[in-house]
Protein backbone atom coordinates (compact mmCIF):
# COMPACT_ATOMS: atom_id res chain seq x y z
CA UNK A 1 0.00 0.00 0.00
CA UNK A 2 1.60 3.37 -1.14
CA UNK A 3 1.23 6.42 1.32
CA UNK A 4 -1.74 8.33 1.40
CA UNK A 5 -0.30 11.04 3.31
CA UNK A 6 3.29 12.61 2.93
CA UNK A 7 4.66 14.35 5.69
CA UNK A 8 7.73 16.59 6.15
CA UNK A 9 9.44 17.19 9.26
CA UNK A 10 10.35 20.79 10.57
CA UNK A 11 13.85 20.15 9.93
CA UNK A 12 12.72 19.68 6.23
CA UNK A 13 11.20 22.71 5.65
CA UNK A 14 13.10 24.75 2.61
CA UNK A 15 15.42 27.63 4.28
CA UNK A 16 15.25 29.94 1.06
CA UNK A 17 12.46 30.96 -1.60
CA UNK A 18 13.13 29.78 -5.11
CA UNK A 19 13.15 33.13 -7.40
CA UNK A 20 13.06 32.17 -10.51
CA UNK A 21 14.18 35.36 -11.94
CA UNK A 22 17.40 33.42 -11.68
CA UNK A 23 15.86 31.06 -14.15
CA UNK A 24 14.00 32.54 -17.10
CA UNK A 25 14.88 32.63 -20.26
CA UNK A 26 14.42 36.72 -20.08
CA UNK A 27 12.83 39.02 -17.61
CA UNK A 28 9.56 40.69 -17.95
CA UNK A 29 9.84 44.04 -19.15
CA UNK A 30 10.46 46.55 -16.20
CA UNK A 31 7.17 48.39 -14.59
CA UNK A 32 6.66 51.67 -15.53
CA UNK A 33 5.50 55.05 -13.31
CA UNK A 34 2.03 56.03 -14.36
CA UNK A 35 2.78 59.16 -13.55
CA UNK A 36 6.12 59.55 -16.02
CA UNK A 37 5.60 56.03 -17.94
CA UNK A 38 9.27 55.55 -17.33
CA UNK A 39 10.69 52.61 -15.63
CA UNK A 40 9.90 52.91 -11.88
CA UNK A 41 12.71 53.60 -9.50
CA UNK A 42 13.20 52.39 -5.96
CA UNK A 43 12.91 55.40 -4.73
CA UNK A 44 9.07 56.16 -6.28
CA UNK A 45 8.58 52.34 -4.87
CA UNK A 46 9.97 53.25 -1.51
CA UNK A 47 6.59 55.57 -0.83
CA UNK A 48 4.92 52.07 -0.41
CA UNK A 49 7.32 49.56 0.03
CA UNK A 50 10.26 48.48 2.49
CA UNK A 51 13.84 47.98 1.15
CA UNK A 52 14.04 44.46 1.38
CA UNK A 53 10.74 43.90 -0.64
CA UNK A 54 11.91 46.03 -3.05
CA UNK A 55 15.15 44.46 -3.39
CA UNK A 56 13.43 40.78 -3.56
CA UNK A 57 11.05 42.29 -6.63
CA UNK A 58 14.04 42.81 -9.08
CA UNK A 59 16.65 40.08 -7.35
CA UNK A 60 18.48 37.50 -9.71
CA UNK A 61 19.09 35.71 -7.09
CA UNK A 62 18.25 32.07 -7.56
CA UNK A 63 17.97 31.72 -3.52
CA UNK A 64 16.56 34.33 -0.97
CA UNK A 65 17.23 32.94 2.79
CA UNK A 66 14.15 32.86 5.04
CA UNK A 67 14.16 34.81 7.88
CA UNK A 68 14.73 33.00 11.35
CA UNK A 69 11.82 35.13 12.37
CA UNK A 70 9.48 34.25 9.43
CA UNK A 71 10.66 30.15 9.96
CA UNK A 72 9.53 30.41 13.46
CA UNK A 73 5.62 31.67 12.15
CA UNK A 74 5.32 29.46 9.32
CA UNK A 75 6.06 26.02 11.71
CA UNK A 76 2.21 27.06 13.33
CA UNK A 77 1.16 25.05 9.82
CA UNK A 78 4.11 24.43 7.48
CA UNK A 79 5.36 21.91 6.00
CA UNK A 80 1.84 21.38 5.05
CA UNK A 81 1.40 17.81 4.12
CA UNK A 82 0.69 16.68 0.30
CA UNK A 83 -2.01 13.86 0.12
CA UNK A 84 -2.56 11.05 -2.18
CA UNK A 85 -6.13 11.29 -3.37
CA UNK A 86 -6.77 7.87 -3.48
CA UNK A 87 -10.50 7.66 -3.53
CA UNK A 88 -11.11 10.14 -5.96
CA UNK A 89 -9.11 7.99 -7.98
CA UNK A 90 -10.94 4.87 -7.68
CA UNK A 91 -14.36 6.92 -8.13
CA UNK A 92 -13.29 8.40 -11.57
CA UNK A 93 -11.72 4.70 -12.33
CA UNK A 94 -8.27 6.29 -13.61
CA UNK A 95 -4.92 4.65 -13.73
CA UNK A 96 -3.84 8.50 -12.84
CA UNK A 97 -1.97 9.15 -9.66
CA UNK A 98 -3.69 12.54 -8.12
CA UNK A 99 -1.79 14.42 -5.36
CA UNK A 100 -2.51 17.80 -3.86
CA UNK A 101 -0.56 19.59 -1.68
CA UNK A 102 -3.53 21.10 1.00
CA UNK A 103 -2.49 24.65 1.82
CA UNK A 104 -6.17 24.95 3.92
CA UNK A 105 -4.41 24.04 7.14
CA UNK A 106 -3.06 27.63 7.60
CA UNK A 107 -4.75 29.53 10.27
CA UNK A 108 -5.66 32.29 7.62
CA UNK A 109 -7.26 28.94 5.66
CA UNK A 110 -5.43 29.54 2.70
CA UNK A 111 -1.51 29.81 1.08
CA UNK A 112 -1.97 33.93 1.69
CA UNK A 113 0.07 33.75 4.99
CA UNK A 114 3.02 32.50 3.28
CA UNK A 115 3.50 36.03 2.26
CA UNK A 116 1.86 38.27 4.87
CA UNK A 117 4.21 36.54 7.19
CA UNK A 118 6.96 37.68 5.68
CA UNK A 119 5.73 40.95 4.23
CA UNK A 120 5.05 41.81 7.70
CA UNK A 121 8.07 41.14 9.02
CA UNK A 122 10.25 43.36 6.44
CA UNK A 123 7.90 46.11 6.69
CA UNK A 124 8.29 46.08 10.92
CA UNK A 125 12.02 46.02 10.57
CA UNK A 126 11.59 48.56 8.38
CA UNK A 127 10.25 50.81 11.25
CA UNK A 128 6.70 50.81 9.21
CA UNK A 129 4.58 50.94 11.91
CA UNK A 130 0.64 50.70 9.96
CA UNK A 131 -0.02 48.45 6.41
CA UNK A 132 -3.27 49.27 4.26
CA UNK A 133 -4.07 46.79 2.13
CA UNK A 134 -7.14 46.07 -0.37
CA UNK A 135 -8.92 42.82 -0.03
CA UNK A 136 -11.40 41.10 -2.52
CA UNK A 137 -13.22 38.06 -0.92
CA UNK A 138 -11.53 38.59 2.29
CA UNK A 139 -8.56 35.54 2.16
CA UNK A 140 -6.14 38.68 1.36
CA UNK A 141 -7.16 40.79 4.45
CA UNK A 142 -7.69 37.57 7.13
CA UNK A 143 -3.94 36.84 6.16
CA UNK A 144 -2.38 40.41 6.22
CA UNK A 145 -4.46 40.28 9.40
CA UNK A 146 -3.14 38.10 11.20
CA UNK A 147 0.80 38.25 10.19
CA UNK A 148 0.33 42.26 11.68
CA UNK A 149 -0.85 40.75 14.83
CA UNK A 150 2.25 38.90 14.55
CA UNK A 151 4.42 41.40 14.46
CA UNK A 152 2.40 44.35 16.37
CA UNK A 153 1.87 46.46 13.27
CA UNK A 154 -1.87 47.96 12.96
CA UNK A 155 -3.77 47.08 9.42
CA UNK A 156 -6.15 49.26 7.97
CA UNK A 157 -7.94 46.64 4.77
CA UNK A 158 -10.09 48.08 2.34
CA UNK A 159 -12.65 45.34 1.61
CA UNK A 160 -14.47 45.50 -1.75
CA UNK A 161 -18.28 46.75 -0.67
CA UNK A 162 -19.95 43.72 -2.33
CA UNK A 163 -18.29 40.96 -0.18
CA UNK A 164 -17.87 43.52 2.80
CA UNK A 165 -21.91 42.78 2.76
CA UNK A 166 -22.01 39.59 1.40
CA UNK A 167 -18.78 37.72 3.52
CA UNK A 168 -19.71 39.09 7.10
CA UNK A 169 -17.50 36.24 8.57
CA UNK A 170 -14.46 37.06 6.74
CA UNK A 171 -14.52 40.36 8.10
CA UNK A 172 -15.48 39.04 11.82
CA UNK A 173 -11.60 37.38 11.54
CA UNK A 174 -10.21 40.60 10.44
CA UNK A 175 -11.86 42.60 13.01
CA UNK A 176 -10.81 39.76 15.13
CA UNK A 177 -7.07 40.58 14.75
CA UNK A 178 -7.48 43.87 15.34
CA UNK A 179 -8.04 45.39 11.82
CA UNK A 180 -10.15 48.08 10.58
CA UNK A 181 -12.09 47.38 7.48
CA UNK A 182 -13.38 49.55 5.24
CA UNK A 183 -16.06 48.87 2.60
CA UNK A 184 -14.67 50.47 -0.69
CA UNK A 185 -15.29 52.17 -2.75
CA UNK A 186 -15.35 54.57 0.16
CA UNK A 187 -15.28 58.55 1.60
CA UNK A 188 -11.76 57.93 2.97
CA UNK A 189 -9.86 58.24 -0.01
CA UNK A 190 -9.68 60.85 -3.25
CA UNK A 191 -9.88 57.44 -5.52
CA UNK A 192 -13.45 56.13 -3.43
CA UNK A 193 -14.55 59.63 -3.63
CA UNK A 194 -14.52 60.00 -7.56
CA UNK A 195 -16.08 56.48 -7.92
CA UNK A 196 -19.02 57.45 -5.44
CA UNK A 197 -19.48 60.74 -7.19
CA UNK A 198 -19.71 58.47 -10.29
CA UNK A 199 -21.89 55.82 -9.03
CA UNK A 200 -22.71 56.07 -5.24
CA UNK A 201 -24.36 52.20 -5.56
CA UNK A 202 -20.52 51.02 -6.88
CA UNK A 203 -20.33 47.59 -5.94
CA UNK A 204 -16.70 47.98 -6.12
CA UNK A 205 -13.98 46.22 -7.38
CA UNK A 206 -10.46 44.84 -6.65
CA UNK A 207 -9.34 47.71 -8.65
CA UNK A 208 -10.56 50.29 -6.96
CA UNK A 209 -9.55 49.26 -3.61
CA UNK A 210 -5.88 48.79 -4.46
CA UNK A 211 -6.16 52.95 -5.48
CA UNK A 212 -7.56 53.65 -2.30
CA UNK A 213 -5.23 51.17 0.21
CA UNK A 214 -2.01 52.46 -2.36
CA UNK A 215 -3.57 56.11 -1.94
CA UNK A 216 -3.53 55.60 2.05
CA UNK A 217 0.05 54.44 2.45
CA UNK A 218 1.41 56.90 -0.25
CA UNK A 219 -0.17 59.43 2.53
CA UNK A 220 1.38 58.43 5.50
CA UNK A 221 5.02 58.57 6.20
CA UNK A 222 4.48 55.42 8.99
CA UNK A 223 2.30 53.21 6.97
CA UNK A 224 2.74 51.24 3.39
CA UNK A 225 0.90 49.62 1.08
CA UNK A 226 0.82 45.27 0.87
CA UNK A 227 -0.55 43.07 -1.92
CA UNK A 228 -1.21 39.79 -1.60
CA UNK A 229 -0.50 38.43 -5.23
CA UNK A 230 1.12 39.51 -8.12
CA UNK A 231 3.84 40.67 -7.38
CA UNK A 232 7.49 38.92 -7.92
CA UNK A 233 7.88 39.20 -4.17
CA UNK A 234 4.85 37.48 -3.14
CA UNK A 235 5.54 34.98 -6.17
CA UNK A 236 8.70 33.98 -4.41
CA UNK A 237 7.20 34.27 -0.82
CA UNK A 238 4.78 31.41 -2.13
CA UNK A 239 7.24 28.83 -3.57
CA UNK A 240 7.68 27.23 0.02
CA UNK A 241 4.67 25.27 -1.38
CA UNK A 242 6.38 23.83 -4.29
CA UNK A 243 9.95 23.03 -2.57
CA UNK A 244 7.76 21.12 0.06
CA UNK A 245 6.00 19.39 -2.60
CA UNK A 246 8.59 18.35 -4.59
CA UNK A 247 10.57 16.64 -1.29
CA UNK A 248 7.09 15.12 -0.79
CA UNK A 249 6.56 13.93 -4.19
CA UNK A 250 9.84 12.29 -4.10
CA UNK A 251 9.53 10.79 -0.50
CA UNK A 252 6.25 9.01 -2.30
CA UNK A 253 8.38 7.77 -4.70
CA UNK A 254 6.94 9.73 -8.12
CA UNK A 255 7.50 13.06 -10.07
CA UNK A 256 4.64 14.87 -11.64
CA UNK A 257 3.44 14.78 -15.37
CA UNK A 258 1.29 17.82 -14.58
CA UNK A 259 1.28 20.44 -11.50
CA UNK A 260 -1.83 22.66 -11.81
CA UNK A 261 -3.31 25.58 -9.54
CA UNK A 262 -6.35 27.69 -10.05
CA UNK A 263 -5.32 31.30 -10.94
CA UNK A 264 -6.04 34.47 -10.10
CA UNK A 265 -3.37 37.07 -9.65
CA UNK A 266 -1.18 33.72 -9.96
CA UNK A 267 0.53 33.38 -6.89
CA UNK A 268 -0.52 29.75 -5.33
CA UNK A 269 -0.31 28.72 -9.09
CA UNK A 270 3.36 30.29 -8.60
CA UNK A 271 4.16 28.95 -5.46
CA UNK A 272 3.56 25.05 -6.42
CA UNK A 273 4.44 25.22 -10.17
CA UNK A 274 8.03 27.79 -10.01
CA UNK A 275 10.32 24.98 -8.30
CA UNK A 276 9.08 22.41 -10.87
CA UNK A 277 9.60 25.33 -13.90
CA UNK A 278 13.18 25.07 -12.70
CA UNK A 279 13.14 21.79 -13.14
CA UNK A 280 12.06 22.44 -16.84
CA UNK A 281 14.45 25.65 -17.17
CA UNK A 282 17.61 24.14 -15.88
CA UNK A 283 17.28 20.76 -16.36
CA UNK A 284 14.70 20.31 -19.36
CA UNK A 285 12.27 18.48 -17.38
CA UNK A 286 8.86 17.50 -19.22
CA UNK A 287 6.87 18.40 -16.59
CA UNK A 288 3.45 20.22 -17.80
CA UNK A 289 2.49 23.53 -15.64
CA UNK A 290 -1.03 24.27 -15.86
CA UNK A 291 -2.91 27.65 -14.56
CA UNK A 292 -6.74 27.60 -14.04
CA UNK A 293 -8.77 30.62 -14.44
CA UNK A 294 -13.12 30.87 -14.65
CA UNK A 295 -14.56 31.83 -17.81
CA UNK A 296 -15.94 35.01 -16.84
CA UNK A 297 -12.71 36.53 -16.13
CA UNK A 298 -10.26 34.12 -18.63
CA UNK A 299 -7.18 36.62 -18.11
CA UNK A 300 -4.77 33.88 -19.46
CA UNK A 301 -6.92 32.45 -22.18
CA UNK A 302 -8.49 35.40 -23.38
CA UNK A 303 -6.54 38.78 -22.02
CA UNK A 304 -3.88 40.88 -24.22
CA UNK A 305 -0.34 40.82 -23.14
CA UNK A 306 0.69 44.29 -22.94
CA UNK A 307 1.59 46.94 -20.38
CA UNK A 308 -1.40 48.03 -18.33
CA UNK A 309 -2.31 49.21 -14.61
CA UNK A 310 -2.51 47.87 -11.80
CA UNK A 311 -5.64 49.70 -10.60
CA UNK A 312 -8.26 51.57 -11.48
CA UNK A 313 -6.87 55.18 -10.87
CA UNK A 314 -3.84 54.29 -11.79
CA UNK A 315 -1.93 54.77 -8.81
CA UNK A 316 0.06 51.53 -8.94
CA UNK A 317 2.66 50.63 -11.31
CA UNK A 318 2.00 49.89 -14.86
CA UNK A 319 3.11 46.39 -15.78
CA UNK A 320 3.66 43.62 -18.55
CA UNK A 321 1.28 40.88 -18.09
CA UNK A 322 -2.02 39.38 -19.68
CA UNK A 323 -4.99 42.18 -18.49
CA UNK A 324 -8.77 42.50 -19.06
CA UNK A 325 -8.12 46.28 -18.57
CA UNK A 326 -8.21 47.84 -15.48
CA UNK A 327 -11.70 48.92 -15.21
CA UNK A 328 -13.06 45.41 -16.45
CA UNK A 329 -15.75 44.75 -14.00
CA UNK A 330 -16.03 40.90 -13.14
CA UNK A 331 -19.02 39.48 -12.78
CA UNK A 332 -19.65 38.46 -9.29
CA UNK A 333 -18.79 35.10 -9.76
CA UNK A 334 -18.35 32.94 -6.47
CA UNK A 335 -14.53 32.46 -6.79
CA UNK A 336 -13.96 36.24 -5.72
CA UNK A 337 -10.20 35.59 -5.20
CA UNK A 338 -10.07 35.18 -9.07
CA UNK A 339 -11.61 38.07 -10.53
CA UNK A 340 -8.32 40.52 -11.01
CA UNK A 341 -8.26 41.68 -14.28
CA UNK A 342 -4.34 41.35 -14.07
CA UNK A 343 -1.80 38.70 -13.21
CA UNK A 344 0.82 38.04 -12.65
CA UNK A 345 3.88 39.49 -14.97
CA UNK A 346 6.38 36.29 -13.98
CA UNK A 347 3.23 33.91 -14.73
CA UNK A 348 1.85 35.36 -17.80
CA UNK A 349 5.68 35.49 -19.26
CA UNK A 350 5.43 31.98 -18.45
CA UNK A 351 2.28 31.98 -20.25
CA UNK A 352 3.59 33.62 -23.19
CA UNK A 353 6.78 32.15 -23.72
CA UNK A 354 4.98 28.72 -24.04
CA UNK A 355 6.48 27.08 -20.39
CA UNK A 356 3.35 27.05 -19.16
CA UNK A 357 -0.35 26.18 -20.05
CA UNK A 358 -3.51 28.07 -19.02
CA UNK A 359 -7.67 26.86 -19.08
CA UNK A 360 -10.95 28.46 -18.06
CA UNK A 361 -13.72 26.55 -16.45
CA UNK A 362 -17.09 27.71 -15.45
CA UNK A 363 -18.41 27.87 -11.75
CA UNK A 364 -21.14 25.09 -12.11
CA UNK A 365 -18.26 22.74 -13.52
CA UNK A 366 -15.90 23.82 -10.73
CA UNK A 367 -18.87 23.24 -7.84
CA UNK A 368 -19.29 19.91 -9.43
CA UNK A 369 -15.98 18.70 -9.28
CA UNK A 370 -15.13 20.47 -5.62
CA UNK A 371 -18.71 18.53 -4.40
CA UNK A 372 -17.13 15.37 -5.80
CA UNK A 373 -13.65 15.95 -4.29
CA UNK A 374 -15.30 16.83 -0.97
CA UNK A 375 -17.03 13.38 -0.86
CA UNK A 376 -13.98 11.33 -2.03
CA UNK A 377 -11.52 12.87 0.51
CA UNK A 378 -13.45 14.86 3.19
CA UNK A 379 -11.92 18.23 2.63
CA UNK A 380 -13.93 21.10 1.42
CA UNK A 381 -12.30 23.45 -1.56
CA UNK A 382 -12.19 26.81 -1.61
CA UNK A 383 -14.23 28.07 -4.69
CA UNK A 384 -10.77 29.51 -6.17
CA UNK A 385 -8.87 25.96 -5.24
CA UNK A 386 -12.24 24.24 -7.10
CA UNK A 387 -11.10 25.16 -10.70
CA UNK A 388 -7.57 23.44 -9.61
CA UNK A 389 -9.81 20.20 -8.46
CA UNK A 390 -12.07 20.33 -11.64
CA UNK A 391 -8.89 20.56 -14.02
CA UNK A 392 -7.24 17.70 -12.13
CA UNK A 393 -10.21 15.65 -12.65
CA UNK A 394 -9.98 16.43 -16.02
CA UNK A 395 -6.98 15.22 -16.51
CA UNK A 396 -7.42 12.14 -14.59
CA UNK A 397 -10.65 11.05 -17.22
CA UNK A 398 -7.87 12.18 -20.21
CA UNK A 399 -5.52 9.41 -18.80
CA UNK A 400 -8.69 6.95 -18.59
CA UNK A 401 -9.30 7.74 -22.16
CA UNK A 402 -5.79 7.26 -22.90
CA UNK A 403 -5.11 4.31 -20.99
CA UNK A 404 -2.17 6.42 -19.07
CA UNK A 405 -0.65 6.18 -15.90
CA UNK A 406 -0.23 10.44 -15.42
CA UNK A 407 0.98 11.74 -12.28
CA UNK A 408 -1.36 14.30 -11.69
CA UNK A 409 -0.34 17.39 -8.77
CA UNK A 410 -2.52 20.15 -7.96
CA UNK A 411 -2.58 22.80 -5.37
CA UNK A 412 -5.64 22.64 -2.90
CA UNK A 413 -4.80 26.62 -2.02
CA UNK A 414 -7.53 27.06 0.73
CA UNK A 415 -10.83 25.35 2.50
CA UNK A 416 -14.12 26.49 1.61
CA UNK A 417 -15.57 26.16 5.16
CA UNK A 418 -16.48 30.26 5.06
CA UNK A 419 -17.89 29.86 1.53
CA UNK A 420 -20.84 27.97 2.51
CA UNK A 421 -23.28 30.17 0.82
CA UNK A 422 -22.07 29.85 -2.44
CA UNK A 423 -21.96 25.86 -2.03
CA UNK A 424 -25.65 26.27 -0.95
CA UNK A 425 -26.88 28.03 -4.20
CA UNK A 426 -24.82 25.31 -6.12
CA UNK A 427 -26.93 22.69 -4.00
CA UNK A 428 -30.03 24.73 -5.24
CA UNK A 429 -29.33 24.74 -9.03
CA UNK A 430 -29.12 28.56 -8.88
CA UNK A 431 -25.23 29.55 -10.19
CA UNK A 432 -24.89 30.17 -13.81
CA UNK A 433 -21.71 30.34 -16.29
CA UNK A 434 -21.04 34.01 -17.01
CA UNK A 435 -18.58 33.53 -19.80
CA UNK A 436 -17.18 36.68 -20.44
CA UNK A 437 -18.86 38.52 -23.93
CA UNK A 438 -16.10 39.78 -26.61
CA UNK A 439 -18.02 42.29 -26.93
CA UNK A 440 -17.18 43.97 -23.65
CA UNK A 441 -13.80 42.23 -23.63
CA UNK A 442 -12.84 44.49 -26.20
CA UNK A 443 -14.35 47.46 -24.46
CA UNK A 444 -12.44 47.05 -21.69
CA UNK A 445 -9.08 46.39 -23.59
CA UNK A 446 -9.67 50.15 -25.18
CA UNK A 447 -8.46 51.80 -21.82
CA UNK A 448 -5.04 50.09 -22.03
CA UNK A 449 -2.26 52.50 -21.26
CA UNK A 450 -0.67 54.04 -24.30
CA UNK A 451 3.21 53.29 -23.74
C1 LIG B 1 -6.68 34.54 -3.08
C2 LIG B 1 -6.86 33.12 -3.36
C3 LIG B 1 -6.58 32.58 -4.63
C4 LIG B 1 -6.18 33.42 -5.82
O1 LIG B 1 -5.01 34.13 -5.72
P1 LIG B 1 -3.66 33.70 -6.44
O2 LIG B 1 -2.74 34.83 -6.19
O3 LIG B 1 -3.95 33.49 -7.88
O4 LIG B 1 -3.21 32.47 -5.78
C5 LIG B 1 -6.71 31.22 -4.82
N1 LIG B 1 -7.11 30.42 -3.82
C6 LIG B 1 -7.40 30.89 -2.60
C7 LIG B 1 -7.87 29.94 -1.54
C8 LIG B 1 -7.28 32.26 -2.33
O5 LIG B 1 -7.55 32.72 -1.11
Amino acid sequence: MSERKILLTEKEMPKAWYNIQADLPELPPPPLSPVTLQPVTPEELSAIFPPDLIAQEVSTERWIEIPEEVQEIYKIWRPSPLYRAKKLEQVLDTPAKIFFKYEGVSPAGSHKLNTSVPQAYYNKKAGIKRLATETGAGQWGIALSQACTFFGLECTVYMVKVSYNQKPYRRSLMEIFGSTVIASPSEHTAAGRRILEQDPSSPGSLGIAISEAVEDAAGRADTNYALGSVLNHVCLHQTVIGLEAKAQMAKAGYYPDVVIGCCGGGSNFAGLAFPFAYDKLVNNARVRLLAVEPISCPTLTRGKYAYDFGDVAGLAPIVQMYTLGANFMPPGIHAGGLRYHGDSPLVSLLVNKGLAEAKALGQTAIFQGATLFARCEGILPAPESAHAVQAAIEEALAAREAGESRVILFNMSGHGLLDLPSYDLFMAGKLEDYPLPEEDLQQALTMLPKV
